[in-house]
């Protein structure tokens, strides 16, 4: 059955929630609001200390509300933080239904929309009188600095096996099922100081030895399914002086793990190699940031998905993302997850959009998967 959705009331704890700053390890006043909205739709409510952990104000919260439908619960999620410029969004509705920002931050539909569409999807629901499963929500802080909230939450507490995060641009009806491992590095190469103007034959450039390495490191497309970047560079001290030092930051993604490992190591032997050339020395230290997962087509979560999407007439698309999301601790800690579109656009940007058609549609896709036996 479809609930009746209240397009008054889905836009106006839309606006409420873009109205609060919160920036990443600022969601104090995010999480209060929330609180309060999930106490009024019947939850109990957990807040955990990830703030206290990441020297945040504030912690993820869970929740949890019974059902009339028997079977494991459904956990949904949306994250409380937004990139910055998130401080004192002021949200313009156009003629055309479309809210943007003012220009001067980002709107905050990542992740306002998410956390709106679940709450007027489960309202919706719970105001028809309809019957629906056990409901679990978790709303991390700090997804945007590398999923750093889900990263410190204690996964005991969770009894679902399935995850709905609405969190991905695009259309309503589209849903992720594949994402990138990432592995972060920085290399630091080490060479000699002299001056460059008496004596430069006595010093090591380190700049020069590390250009070397990166003229063979491929920037871009590695191969069909990796990706290199070198992001940043520094090194020296002063024009007159041949540069003792240089680090060099980047990342690889591939949607293979291994492959990910052996651009790793190819890049570490361009470093070797140049350092090696140039009578330097270098070191190399990494961090798996995210581990890849595939959710096979023929997963519940993903049957769930599509079922709940057909009955809306929504496409149903299943793709890949080459982003991380908190799906990914979701995966790590057992848990079948998929990432699902939740109607905004140009995230990350101050011209990031969404529509209240889409609104709606998010929360219609919320109402239909917690009727779903
Ligand atoms: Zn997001």
């Amino acid at each position: 059955m479809i609930p009746t959705i209240s397009q008054e009331r889905l836009t106006q704890v839309f606006l409420e929630l873009i109205a609060v700053s919160s920036e990443s390890l600022d969601e104090r006043k995010a999480a209060d609001l929330l609180t309060q909205k999930l106490h009024e739709l019947g939850f109990s409510v957990v807040e955990d200390k990830a703030g206290e952990k990441l020297g945040g104000n504030a912690g993820n919260l869970y929740g949890f509300l019974k059902g009339t439908i028997p079977g494991e619960p459904l956990l949904f999620s949306a994250h409380m933080d937004t990139v910055k410029p998130g401080r004192n969004k002021k949200p313009i509705l156009h003629e055309d239904g479309i809210f943007t920002s003012d220009g001067t931050t980002v709107l905050g539909a990542d992740d306002a929309a998410g956390l709106a569409e679940i709450l007027e999807g489960i309202r919706s629901v719970r105001e028809s009188g309809l019957p629906h499963r056990d409901i679990e929500i978790l709303f991390p802080v700090a997804e945007e600095i590398y999923i750093q909230g889900s990263g410190v939450f204690d996964f005991s507490r969770i009894r679902a096996k399935e995850a709905y995060v609405l969190d991905m641009s695009g259309e309503v009806g589209s849903a992720a099922v594949r994402a990138p491992s990432l592995i972060s590095f920085r290399v630091t190469v080490n060479g000699r100081a002299s001056h460059a103007g008496f004596a430069p034959e006595k010093g090591v450039h380190a700049i020069a030895a590390a250009a070397e390495a990166i003229v063979h490191i491929p920037q871009g497309q590695a191969d069909e399914e990796t990706t290199c970047n070198i992001g940043t560079i520094t090194g020296g001290t002063a024009k007159n002086i041949v540069p003792e030092q240089c680090v060099c930051i980047g990342e690889v993604r591939s949607f293979s793990h291994e492959k990910a490992l052996q651009w790793i190591e190819i890049i570490n032997r361009a470093f070797a190699d140049a350092a090696e050339r140039f009578g330097a020395s270098f070191e190399m230290e990494t961090q798996e940031v995210l581990r890849t997962y595939r959710v096979p087509d023929n997963a519940p979560v993903v049957s769930r998905f599509q079922r709940a999407c057909a009955a809306l007439g929504l496409s149903g698309t299943l793709r890949s993302t080459f982003g991380g999301s908190d799906n990914h601790n979701y995966l790590n800690a057992g848990i079948s997850g998929i990432v699902i579109s939740c109607g905004m656009q140009c995230v990350h940007s101050t011209e990031e959009n969404i529509s209240i058609p889409e609104l709606m549609n998010g929360a219609a896709l919320v109402a239909q998967l917690i009727q779903d036996e």
